[in-house]
């Protein structure tokens, strides 16, 4: 229980910063590399105005569940209030794109039913490859970066540390 939030069920920070250090011990030099995503709900506050703290809190818990259901249960975290991150082991950085704009449309085609309401919403998503050697709160800001790039750019977009994600087809 020490490293699941109890609202969502998601891994929680904690949990993160422990893959973080085992990432960094470990010696296992993959051909294929580790990418994170960072994953921030779009205007929540409004939902929250909108509709209530309440029926925010269960989109969070139905958000949650639905990001397990894409990424598996042990790679899904809850590392902020509706932001949250993904990781990708032996994933390169073009598969990662791939995956994470798959992700962008799922969650903007899912309708969360919550309430009596439903309601949907979109995520901005910011990709960055997680190099060894770096302190977690540094890498945590440097993962922040591709995530706030997607927002200034309109949100409900991805973002890698190359730029835009190329378009899929
Ligand atoms: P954007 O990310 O697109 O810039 O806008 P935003 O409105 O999502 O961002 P902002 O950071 O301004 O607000 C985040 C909101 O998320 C405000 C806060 O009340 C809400 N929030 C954070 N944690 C929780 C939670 O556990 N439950 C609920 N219901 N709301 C939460
Ligand atoms: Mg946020
Ligand atoms: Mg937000």
């Amino acid at each position: 229980m020490a490293y699941k939030d109890p609202l969502t069920e998601a891994k929680n920070r904690h949990a993160l910063e422990i893959f973080f250090e085992e990432f960094n011990s470990s010696k296992d030099n993959n051909a294929k590399t580790t990418q994170l995503l960072i994953l921030d709900v779009d205007y929540f506050k409004k939902i929250n105005d909108q509709f209530g703290h309440e029926v925010g809190d269960l989109i969070l818990v139905e958000f949650s569940s639905l990001l397990r259901k894409h990424v598996g249960k042990d790679n899904a975290y809850r590392i902020g209030g509706e932001e949250f991150l993904v990781t990708l082991q032996n994933t390169s950085p073009l598969d990662a794109c791939e995956f994470a704009e798959n992700l962008r449309e799922s969650i903007e085609k899912h309708e969360f039913k919550v309430a009596d309401n439903t309601i949907t919403l979109t995520v901005s998503i910011g990709i960055s490859e997680l190099k060894r050697g770096m302190e977690f709160n540094a890498f945590l800001r440097n993962a922040d970066q591709n995530l706030y790039l997607a927002k200034n750019q309109g949100r409900n977009i991805v973002r890698h540390d190359g730029g835009p994600c190329p378009e899929m087809s």
